[in-house]
């Protein structure tokens, strides 16, 4: 079946009466090499199991049935799903639910295979939550590859002392290797986005890089840091660690000067280390 292109998607959208909704993200892919692109990007093999989140109606989905990969597409918008079933036919390789991926049971949702892939275009508004939830929620989702605004995408993959490090870039750190791998136009979307889209594939590590006491901790600390980012950390930290902020970084080997844009997560695991009753 060929992919989807500009005329097939404005004929879907009308022959089913929907319009793509701004609140849920819909820009659908209208370019059938650019989907291509993203699956090979996604270095699939034939049997794969792959989970799909925000299929719309398809673009993506018809790109992975041709590698031979098992697709679960989740999809929220009830409205698409009827499309996406007359798009994709009754083929056995893909499965499409109706669901939130900010709600639904993951562990259920992913109980019939031992390891996944997530291959997804995720909407804008809920990619970051996306992301962080299948990081640390969907252990059997061992790669990802996926496309969110570029930004957010370089937000991800960012490294220690660059503009782009925050928090996310450290959540992303402690549960895999991130690296963004292509960007994409908003020409090739209907109806085209304001912004760019970045492609970003995600390997979860096999096991945490650091070792701490409790992971939510480290990240409260991280999250304190980069919300005062142009403050001292000794500043920063007051809010979570009081008084004693200084003496804790400096316990934890970290200069009580330094900003939170600086420290890699070795440190922010050391200064979790100190920090623990
Ligand atoms: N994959 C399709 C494509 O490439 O053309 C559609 C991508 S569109 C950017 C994002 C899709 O995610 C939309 O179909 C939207 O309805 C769906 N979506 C939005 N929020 C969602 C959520 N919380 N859970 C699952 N799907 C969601």
């Amino acid at each position: 079946m060929p992919l989807l292109t500009p005329g097939s998607i404005n004929a879907l959208l009308r022959e089913h009466d929907v319009r793509p909704s701004r609140a849920l993200g819909q820009n659908f892919l209208a370019d059938g090499n650019t989907a291509r692109r993203i699956v090979r990007l996604a270095r699939l093999e034939p049997g794969d199991d792959v989970l799909e989140i925000g299929p719309g109606i398809g673009s993506l989905t018809l790109a992975l049935r041709e590698t031979g990969v098992h697709v679960r597409a989740l999809e929220l918008d009830r409205h698409l799903v009827p499309v996406l079933r007359a798009v994709v036919g009754d083929d056995p390789m893909v499965d499409i639910t109706q669901g939130d991926a900010l709600e639904i049971d993951l562990g259920a949702l992913l109980a019939d295979a031992p390891s996944w892939r997530a291959v997804s275009n995720l909407p804008y508004n809920v990619a970051t939550p996306v992301v962080v939830r299948l990081l640390e929620h969907a252990p059997t989702v061992t790669r990802m590859l996926v496309m969110v605004q570029r930004e957010v995408g370089e937000r991800m993959a960012a490294a220690v002392n660059s503009e782009a490090y925050g928090a996310m870039s450290v959540k992303v750190a402690y549960y895999a290797t991130a690296k963004v791998v292509g960007t994409v136009p908003p020409t090739v979307f209907m109806p085209a986005p304001k912004v760019e889209s970045a492609l970003v594939a995600l390997e979860r590590r096999s096991a945490p890089s650091v070792d701490v006491p409790s992971v939510d901790r480290m990240f409260v600390l991280v999250r304190a840091g980069f919300a005062q980012r142009r403050k001292t950390l000794r500043q920063a930290l007051k809010a979570v660690l009081g008084d004693g902020a200084a003496d804790t970084l400096t316990a934890a080997g970290i200069d009580p000067r330094a900003r939170a844009e600086t420290l890699g997560l070795d440190e922010w695991a050391a200064l979790a280390r100190v920090e623990a009753p």
